[in-house]
């Protein structure tokens, strides 16, 4: 019986290296679900190159475009948010959860609520409702397998059965397309020039959080909930290279390093094949035209983002929700040209400094401050002692 695989977000950057993956393995993968948010173009294409059961759009507007795209073909179509919770019930061994932001929340909880295997690239819920991902894991038996390149590098040298021997988690970031620049020149930098990454090619919203290093942020809370250790444990560098894509450091003095090329490939096909290993479809690392690998710290009067992280994790589970609302917002704002680059830092940084504890323990719990987060942002953003630092 072959493996049965279902992408959520399988039209994005991850997504599509997904289907890169499957497709360049030997073996045959049974596609379940595929789904996508606008792009019916580009999903149904999919759908028809790997015979998926199910194409899923998320703007029920897009059906009957859809619908007609996979005509005569054996791919079922369905649409709209529900559609996506729908999906995420039917059965597969494994999941690719490559949506971007919270709406993968949803989809990710029924898909934990299967049990099978779940290839994490979506961040965003983790840092926002790590616990409980975390919890719903444990309890249905689901093997969650990390697949943004640093945790996936930690998940490959992380040994279990040493737990209390790991002394420290190193993250290592790129430093993004503006690593180099000046304070004062950032207040000014445009859409356009933040999404052009220099080592990685990624969908929009990340590579702003790369550019602003939000997207490290994120990162150290998404590693405090997958692997529990403590934040003073874990530790970002910059490493411009992108080689060495994250650490561990045991007792013994061992730093543990995953080295790979800087190609999604890898992490994915680690998610894809693990525990075994396949071939990847990506770039190779060719270690004899190594030359310098460097490490720095992160300037944090640069890129104060990286601080929230810890701000955020020592205030608790609410202010992580905050974080990540806030940014989505704020993220939005700026690639729609209604705010500058730096005030995306003020408006997350204004949000996690000032929100208030608040319990939560659902998922309704979690969506519901998630959602009020995201109007006081918004109206954050309207007020009239919002300066906008780039203007
Ligand atoms: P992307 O923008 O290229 O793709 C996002 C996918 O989510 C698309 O299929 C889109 O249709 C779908 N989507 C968007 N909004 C949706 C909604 N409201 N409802 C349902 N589906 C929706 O993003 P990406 O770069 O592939 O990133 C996906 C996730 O993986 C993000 O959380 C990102 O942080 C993480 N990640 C990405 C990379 C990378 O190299 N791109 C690396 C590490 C982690
Ligand atoms: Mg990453």
């Amino acid at each position: 019986m072959s493996k049965t695989i279902s992408i959520f977000g399988a039209s994005g950057s991850v997504g599509q290296n997904t289907i890169k993956a499957i497709q360049a393995q030997s073996q045959k993968y049974d596609v379940k679900v595929l789904t996508a948010y606008s792009n019916a173009a580009l999903l149904a294409e999919q759908a028809v190159a790997v015979d998926a059961d199910y194409a899923v759009i998320g703007r029920s507007d897009k059906y009957q475009e859809l619908k007609q795209y996979l005509e005569g073909t054996k791919t079922r179509v369905m649409a709209g948010e529900d559609a996506l919770i729908e999906a995420a019930q039917i059965q597969a061994d494994w999941t690719m959860a490559a949506i971007v932001g919270m709406a993968g929340l949803p989809p990710l909880m029924k898909t934990i609520e299967q049990g099978g295997a779940v290839a994490i690239a979506n961040k965003e819920p983790l840092v926002a409702a790590g616990a409980l991902v975390m919890a719903a894991a444990k309890r249905t038996g689901a093997t969650l397998l990390p697949v943004d390149s640093e945790h996936n590098a930690v998940f490959q040298v992380f040994e279990n059965s040493n737990k209390d021997a790991i002394e420290k988690i190193i993250l290592t970031a790129s430093g993004g397309p503006f690593c180099e620049m000046p304070y004062e020149q950032m207040k000014g930098v445009t859409p356009a020039q933040a999404l052009k990454h220099p080592n990685w090619e990624m969908g929009a919203k990340i590579s702003i959080d790369s550019a602003t290093m939000m997207n490290k942020a994120l990162e150290v809370i998404e590693a405090k909930v997958l692997f529990d250790v403590t934040p003073q444990q874990i530790e970002v560098l910059v490493h411009p290279q992108s080689i060495i894509h994250s650490m561990v450091e045991y007792c013994d003095g061992s730093v543990l390093a995953q080295m790979g090329a800087a190609d999604m490939c890898t992490p994915i096909t680690n998610a894809l094949g693990w525990p075994e290993r396949l071939q990847t479809p990506g770039d190779r690392l060719d270690v004899m035209k190594l030359r310098n690998l460097e490490f720095m710290p992160v300037d944090l009067t640069r890129f104060p983002s990286v601080s929230l992280a810890y701000t955020a994790l020592e205030k608790g589970a609410y202010a992580c929700v905050a974080m990540n609302a806030a940014n989505e917002i704020a993220v939005k704002a700026f690639l729609d040209h209604k705010i500058a680059f730096l005030d995306i830092y003020e408006l997350v940084s204004g949000m996690v400094h000032k929100c208030e504890p608040v319990d939560l323990k659902t998922l309704e719990d979690i969506i519901s401050y998630d959602n009020s987060v995201r109007r006081q942002t918004e109206s954050a953003m309207m007020s009239d002692n919002f300066q906008q630092t780039g203007t």
